[in-house]
């Protein structure tokens, strides 16, 4: 059979912020200015930015997703928490339950979080025809081949199948520069 092959984008250091959330932070009434449209339909890059603290560093400038979301939650790389010196778990997006707290910093209030920082596991976005066609069904955890001079294989990657969704893999940049991508690259997945 045919393997597929993705397109393996970076996705770098981000928050997700509920509407009081963003009220918190920058003051009541505040909505979002999208800077510019992510590969997911519907999601954003806006031009706020956030400082985010840990019991032993900061990081300015982290970006903010649109569109606002039910939980606020911050994905970080393993490098930024070594940095903030926090222990997020490695997890799916929106699954924040017992993960890391932080300290979120906006022009108008500081949220103190007792959760909501995880470190994203490596994952797959498929629209259902695609899937259908390789033979791959939601939840499936398959590996990632990239080539090239650090070429590697990303083993534990995560399928998400969803008609809303593009087909992108996203890892972060621990993982990026572990394997030297030079930026837009293809991967092979293969089935286990
Ligand atoms: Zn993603």
């Amino acid at each position: 059979m045919e393997r597929l092959q993705i397109e393996v984008e970076a996705s770098a250091r981000h928050i997700h912020l509920t509407a009081e959330a963003l009220e918190t932070l920058f003051g009541p009434g505040y909505a979002l200015h999208k800077k510019r449209d992510l590969s997911q339909p519907g999601e954003y890059l806006s031009e706020e930015k956030v400082r985010i603290e840990g019991p032993r560093g900061a990081i300015d400038k982290v970006s903010i997703l649109g569109p606002l979301r039910k939980g606020t939650q911050i994905e970080v790389s393993l490098t930024d928490a070594r940095v903030l010196g926090i222990k997020p778990p490695v997890r799916l997006s929106g699954d924040i339950a017992g993960s890391a707290g932080l300290t979120v910093v906006g022009p108008a209030g500081t949220l103190v979080l007792a959760e909501g920082a995880v470190v994203a596991k490596r994952h797959i976005h498929l629209i259902p025809e695609t899937a259908e066609r390789y033979g791959i069904v939601d939840g499936q955890i398959v590996s990632v081949v990239v080539g090239g001079e650090r070429g590697l294989t990303f083993d534990q990657t995560a399928v998400r199948v969803h008609p809303n969704f593009a087909d992108r893999m996203h890892i972060d940049f621990d993982e990026v520069n572990a394997a030297g991508l030079p930026g837009e690259v293809m991967g092979t997945v293969i089935l286990k």
